[in-house]
């Protein structure tokens, strides 16, 4: 009966090895004391394989998550959890919501477009669907809309366009921020055509914008392509309409709008 307990000093020395070879760190740190655990109370073998397949896999989703949120350069703390809905009257948190449980759109490749004045929320609210779909295993980007720009832009003149785009197409959703602050003079922005083109009908873009279409001529270097960048775009896309004053400066005054609204509901 104790026989098959007892352990062979030249397995146990293997064991380390192997798992480093099979890249099962999670296995590797903690198998001794498994085994110790399951030797000690006579664990069946099924129940000592169990439990350590189940640490590794579940490390290495921990793992995984972080690699990405990491890779996402999405704000830290700009999350849904601390996105206060009550301040954006027009955006409905429902379908906000739905949207960050990805319900389809991702796998579609459709757009997801943030139009307000600054301070409006549009950054927080875009990154807390961009978290939210990490949390769902979706790869995100988040990147000013100036320095993918530039980015791509010296690609170009690398003549590694193509590979740059193709590296971008790794991430299900790339999030644009403040484009209305790409300008065309920092050379030509044809390269952001190229992306949303490249991207069209098949991989999602996320777009924050301080102004709607109207002004869009000033970010793309002629009408033509504003229109054709636009139609891309708005095409398969949901519309977050964030028409509201600042929040940095309505927190700023709480005590004013108090006395000036003493019984608002
Ligand atoms: P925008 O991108 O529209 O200029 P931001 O998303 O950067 O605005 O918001 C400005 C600041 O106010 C940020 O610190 C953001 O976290 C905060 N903020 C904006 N709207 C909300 C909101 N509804 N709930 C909580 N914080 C908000
Ligand atoms: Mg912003």
């Amino acid at each position: 009966m104790n026989a098959p307990a007892t352990a062979n000093a030249a397995d146990a020395a293997r064991v380390p090895l192997m798992l480093t070879e099979l890249r099962l760190p999670t296995m590797k740190r903690l198998w001794t004391q498994f085994a110790e655990q399951s030797n000690r109370e006579g664990w069946p073998a099924e129940r000592f394989l169990g439990a350590l397949l189940q640490q590794e896999m579940n490390e290495r989703e921990t793992r995984r998550l972080a690699r990405a949120r990491a890779d996402s350069h999405l704000p830290a703390d700009k999350t849904l959890a601390n996105f206060d809905f009550a301040a954006v009257p027009t955006v409905s948190k429902a379908h906000v919501m739905a949207l960050a449980e990805a319900d389809g759109w991702i796998a579609q490749g459709h757009n997801l477009l943030a139009f307000g004045p600054p301070g409006a929320g549009k950054t927080h609210a875009i990154a807390g669907i961009g978290h939210a779909l990490i949390d769902r295993g979706y790869k995100v980007l988040f990147v000013r809309t100036n320095e993918l720009v530039q980015r791509l832009q010296a690609a170009r003149r690398d003549l590694r366009l193509p590979a740059e785009l193709a590296k971008l197409d790794r991430f299900d959703l790339i999030i644009l921020d403040d484009l209305s602050y790409a300008r065309r003079d920092q050379a030509e922005t044809s390269v952001l055509f190229e992306l949303i083109a490249e991207r069209y009908e098949r991989r999602s873009i996320a777009i924050t914008a301080n102004a709607p279409f109207s002004a869009w001529d000033e970010v793309f270097p002629d009408k033509a392509m504003t229109v054709a960048a636009v139609d891309r775009l708005v095409h398969h896309a949901t519309i977050l309409e964030m028409n509201v004053d600042s929040y940095r400066r309505r927190a700023a005054l709480p005590a004013r709008r108090q006395r000036s609204a003493p019984q608002a509901q």
